[in-house]
């Protein structure tokens, strides 16, 4: 099967490899129609995570059934299904709490397993033509019959949608509250949609690319343009000084400022200066225990310098980590089949697989007009 594969730092190629295929009875194997390219390759991409070469990249994955293991009872050859990026097993005390971005048994040693993902586990990845589902009747979302022709929307179940609502469920909004996110990429995007479903009074949004920020204020969010003004005191103002009520972290440990100057604590102490005494802060955006080709000598350790003071006087609480996708995906999904969320509207771009390591360097420039990049490999 034709599949993209990381290499090394900024180097990626699609080539012919193995089949996908059953290696277990509880295993369903899927024919890719969508894939994703995320943020999260993107620090693999450029080589900042321990991704060995010779791997097939790829978790934001959609597709439909060709094959079943024999212990599988539930999903059906035929099938539509989006896979949630974390792969549980479903029977671990995690998984049985709803935890499944943290399952105990399917990368040993460490909680958590995910398609095409440094660290996590030996799992290939989807931007291929097909992807092996481990444990399929546990992690595939059987999609409603208009999966087919909405499939820009439907692939956003498998990260970025429940990641962007998760960070704003981790901050604890309510409705009729403001909240402040850090970060217009797709998550930040993905969360804006998800505070304004859940009636949000006020979104802000921060960053400084036009076009990132244009497509929020489309959907009815308030932008901030970090090259231009400082957040934190255009936030003071518009709340005569006391805060937004919550803010959500969508950016991670590549935050930089608007001159690209990386400044790994950056958004944390942007949003302890942002968000009120006693506000919630969600954080989405990825943090690693270490980081070696950091310039900063804590980040390199995985240290960040945090006003750990400030936070500590307004009482914040922060919250973080990877979303548990199985836990939001089916209500989500109700959301998109019923019109009232339409994820897609972050989609930029649609090619074919061939197209990947082009697509994968203009996203990872942030070039302008590339927020979102969907890969159609087995049509
Ligand atoms: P992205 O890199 O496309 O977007 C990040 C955005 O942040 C960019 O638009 C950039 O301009 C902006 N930014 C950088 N520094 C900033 C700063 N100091 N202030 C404000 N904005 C700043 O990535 P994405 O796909 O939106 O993903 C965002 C983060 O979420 C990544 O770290 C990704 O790995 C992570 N992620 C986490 C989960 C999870 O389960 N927790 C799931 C998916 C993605
Ligand atoms: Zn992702």
């Amino acid at each position: 099967m034709k599949a993209l594969v990381y290499e090394g730092p900024r180097q990626v190629t699609v080539k012919e490899m193995p089949d996908a295929q059953i290696e277990k009875p509880t295993d369903v194997l899927v024919k890719i129609t969508t894939t994703n390219i995320c943020g999260s390759d993107l620090h693999m991409y450029e080589g900042r995570t321990n991704m060995e070469a010779g791997r097939i990249l790829g978790h934001e994955n959609m597709g439909q059934v060709v094959e079943v293991g024999a212990a599988v009872d539930r999903v059906k050859k035929g099938d539509w299904v989006v896979l949630p990026f974390n792969i549980g097993c479903g029977f671990c005390t995690n998984c049985e709490k709803g935890l499944t971005g943290y399952c105990l048994t399917c990368n040993p040693g460490f909680a958590g397993a995910a398609y095409g993902f440094a660290d996590m586990g030996p799992y290939s990845g989807g931007q291929a033509e097909y992807l092996r589902v481990p444990y399929g009747d546990f992690n595939c979302l059987v999609l409603p019959p208009d999966a087919k022709s909405r499939q820009k929307d439907y692939v956003m179940l498998s990260d970025i949608f429940p990641t962007g609502w998760h960070a704003t469920r981790l901050a604890g909004l309510m409705p009729g509250e403001s909240i402040v996110i850090y970060g217009a990429g797709p998550v930040g995007l993905m969360a804006a949609h998800s505070a304004l479903i859940q009636g949000a009074a006020k979104v802000y949004i921060v960053d400084r690319h036009p076009d990132r920020l244009k497509l929020a204020k489309s959907i009815g969010a308030i932008t901030i343009d970090d090259s231009k003004v400082s957040p934190v005191d255009f936030l003071m103002k518009e709340t005569r000084d006391l805060g937004v009520d919550r803010g959500c972290e969508c950016v991670g440990y590549q935050a930089h400022d608007a001159e690209g100057d990386e400044q790994p604590d950056m958004t944390m102490n942007s949003l302890i200066g942002s968000v009120k005494a006693t506000g919630g802060i969600g954080v989405v955006g990825v943090f690693v225990p270490e980081d070696p080709q950091a310039e900063d000598p804590l980040q390199k350790k995985g240290k960040l310098a945090l006003d750990f003071g400030k936070l500590w006087f307004k009482g914040q609480t922060v919250r973080t980590g990877q979303c548990n996708v199985k836990h939001y995906n089916r209500e989500l999904c109700n959301l998109i089949h019923n019109e009232r969320a339409n994820p897609s509207f972050i989609v930029s771009h649609e090619l074919d697989l061939d197209k990947a390591p082009e697509a994968y360097e203009r996203f990872d420039k942030r070039e302008m007009g590339w927020t979102k990049v969907i890969l159609h490999p087995g049509n």
